[in-house]
C-alpha cells in the first residue's frame, strides 16, 4: 500500500461562527440577479472544467490519500466524469434554460391566444452534503447542475475524505465567483450549523439515517431536498443466466472502489441448483483480476477509515454463513479481500446491513417466486438492482419489483453513465439528477402566461355578473 502524502493539505473545519455568514453571503449574492444570465453560468462551468484540469494531479493525489483510489477509478469515475458533465452542461445550457413555449395538448385550443410558455428560474441558494465514497464526482456533479440552472451554491464535502475536502475547498474558492460558491469543511457540528440556515433546497447524498435528520430538519422551513441514499440491493441469478458472466460483472461490482459504492450489489439471490457452479466461477473472475492475490494489486482500494473498517469486518464476524471466496482482512491497511458469503437466513448480519464494502452474501432460492418475496422483505425500494437470467425473467423481476435504477445482465452500468438520470426511489431517496436531470433538480418550473388585452371581448363572460347561457362560449 502506498505511503500517506505528506504534501496534501491538513484538514481544517470552518469556524462555526462564519457559517451562517457564508449561507448569508450565498443568498445575497443570488438576489443580484447576477447568477441568472445563462452567459454568467457558461463562464462558471468553463472556469470550473479548467480548475480540475489544473488541479488534477492534486485532485488524483488526494483520492490516492484519502481511499487508497487508483488513478484509472479516479480519472474514470471522477475527474472525467466530471470534465465530462461540465461539457455536457456548457453545450446544452442555452437550449435548457431558454422558455418552452406551451401548446395542445397542456393548452386547450380555446385558450391558445392566451400565449402560455414555461419559464426555467434557478431555485435560489442551495446546499450540497457529499458523501466519501465518490468525494469529488458526488459533491461536484450537482454543483455542476446548480450553476447550469443559475443557482449559488455552498458545499459541504464528507470529512471522512479530509484530503478531498480540503483540495476540493481550495480549488472552488480560488477559481470560480467566490462571492457564488464556497465549501465548508466539518462534520456533524458544522453541517447542523448549514441546516439551520434556510436554504432553497437541500441537495443531499449519503446514508439513510442522516438523510433523515436533513428532510427533518428542511421540513421546518419547508425547504426541498434531493435525497441520494443508501443500497441494500439485490442481485438475481436464475439457473438460465450465463454464470461465469453473472460472475465476473457482479465481482467487478464489489471490488470497483472497494465496493464503497451506493448502488453496488448486497446480495445475490441464486437459483440453488446453480450454486456450486456459480462459486466455481467467482473464484476463476477472482483469480483473472487478481493474479498475485487481491491485497497486492494496486487497482483494488482501501476501506476510508477505521470505523467503516471495522463496520464491515463485524458484519462477516456476525455471520452464520460460510465464506465461499476471500475473507481475509488487515486492520493495519484497512485491507478487506473481496469476499462472498453463501447464508441461509435473511436475519444474516450479510443482508441485514448495508455492506457499503467488498462482501457480499450469496442466498439460495428455490425458484424466482422465492427469490422476489426475499427481495421484497429485505427492502422493498432499493437504489438499484440487477438480473441475470433469460429475457421474460428479467422483465419479470422488473415488473414486480421497484428500485431507483436497474441494470440487466451486469452490475451498476445504468449508474455509470453521467448523463442518464440517476436517483432513488422511496426510502432510497427522492429526486434525480445527471444530464439534463442536473438542471431540472435546481429548477423551478414557471408558468407564465400572458393574457392580450384585445381578449377582453372573449373574455368578458368571465365578469360579474355572470351569465349561465354563455356559459358554453
Ligand atoms: P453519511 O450519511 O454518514 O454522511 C454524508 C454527509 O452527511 C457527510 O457530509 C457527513 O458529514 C454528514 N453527516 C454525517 N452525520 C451527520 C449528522 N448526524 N448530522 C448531519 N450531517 C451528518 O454517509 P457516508 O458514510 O458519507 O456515505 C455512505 C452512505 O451514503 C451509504 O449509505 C451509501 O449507500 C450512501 N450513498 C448514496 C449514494 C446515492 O447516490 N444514492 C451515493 C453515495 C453514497
Amino acid at each position: 500500500m502506498a505511503a500517506k502524502d505528506a504534501t496534501l493539505p491538513q484538514f481544517e473545519a470552518t469556524a462555526l461562527d462564519l457559517i451562517p455568514k457564508v449561507a448569508s453571503a450565498a443568498r445575497g449574492t443570488f438576489r443580484t440577479h447576477k447568477t441568472k444570465k445563462v452567459q454568467w453560468r457558461i463562464v462558471q462551468l468553463r472556469k470550473l472544467y479548467w480548475a480540475i484540469e489544473d488541479f488534477r494531479p492534486r485532485l488524483i493525489a488526494a483520492l490516492m490519500h484519502d481511499l487508497h483510489k487508483s488513478e484509472f477509478e479516479a480519472v474514470l469515475t471522477e475527474i472525467d466524469w466530471l470534465l465530462k458533465d461540465c461539457m455536457f452542461m456548457i453545450k446544452h445550457l442555452n437550449d435548457f434554460a431558454k422558455d418552452e413555449k406551451l401548446g395542445s395538448p397542456a393548452v386547450p385550443i380555446t385558450y391558445s391566444m392566451m400565449n402560455f410558455r414555461t419559464r426555467k428560474e434557478p431555485l435560489g441558494a442551495v446546499l450540497i452534503i457529499g458523501p466519501y465514497n465518490y468525494p469529488l464526482q458526488l459533491l461536484l456533479a450537482p454543483l455542476i447542475g446548480a450553476i447550469g440552472a443559475g443557482c449559488t451554491a455552498v458545499l459541504k464535502p464528507s470529512e471522512l475524505t479530509t484530503a478531498c475536502a480540503m483540495v476540493v475547498k481550495e480549488m472552488i474558492e480560488t477559481r470560480l465567483d467566490r462571492s457564488a460558491f464556497t465549501v465548508v469543511n466539518g462534520a456533524i457540528p458544522e453541517t447542523n450549523a448549514l441546516l439551520a440556515e434556510k436554504w432553497d433546497k437541500i441537495f443531499f447524498t449519503g446514508s439513510d439515517v442522516v438523510g433523515k435528520i436533513v428532510a427533518k430538519k428542511a421540513a421546518e422551513t419547508l425547504t426541498p431536498v434531493c435525497l441520494e441514499l443508501g443500497g441494500k440491493n439485490p442481485a438475481f441469478v436464475t439457473k438460465n443466466a450465463n454464470l461465469a458472466l453473472a460472475a465476473r460483472r457482479l465481482l467487478w461490482g464489489k471490488t470497483h472502489n472497494s465496493g464503497q459504492v451506493c448502488m453496488s450489489q448486497n446480495y445475490v439471490l441464486i437459483d440453488k441448483q446453480v450454486v456450486p457452479a456459480f462459486t466455481e466461477f467467482l473464484k476463476v473472475a477472482y483469480k483473472d483480476m487478481f493474479p498475485d492475490g487481491a491485497k497486492a494489486s494496486p487497482d483494488l482500494g482501501r476501506i476510508v477509515n477505521a470505523r467503516h473498517f471495522h463496520r464491515i469486518k463485524k458484519m462477516l464476524d456476525d455471520t452464520k454463513g460460510k465464506v465461499v471466496m476471500g475473507g481475509e482482512v488487515d486492520e493495519a491497511e484497512l485491507y478487506i479481500e473481496p469476499t462472498a458469503v453463501l447464508v441461509s437466513s435473511t436475519d444474516d448480519s450479510m443482508i441485514k446491513e448495508e455492506s457499503f464494502g467488498p462482501i457480499f452474501a450469496l442466498y439460495p432460492v428455490n425458484s424466482l417466486d422465492d427469490a422476489l418475496n426475499v427481495a421484497a422483505s429485505v427492502h422493498r425500494t432499493p437504489l438499484s438492482l440487477y438480473t441475470f437470467g433469460s429475457k421474460s425473467e428479467n422483465e419479470r423481476v422488473l415488473n414486480e419489483m421497484t428500485s431507483g435504477g436497474a441494470t440487466l445482465n451486469d452490475s451498476f452500468f445504468h449508474g455509470s453513465v453521467n448523463t442518464v438520470p440517476f436517483g432513488g426511489v422511496g426510502d432510497s431517496g427522492w429526486g434525480s439528477y445527471r444530464g439534463k436531470a442536473s438542471f431540472d433538480c435546481f429548477t423551478h418550473f414557471r408558468t407564465i402566461a400572458e393574457t392580450p388585452s384585445w381578449a377582453d371581448k372573449i373574455l368578458r363572460v368571465r365578469y360579474m355578473p355572470y351569465d349561465m347561457s354563455k356559459m358554453r362560449l
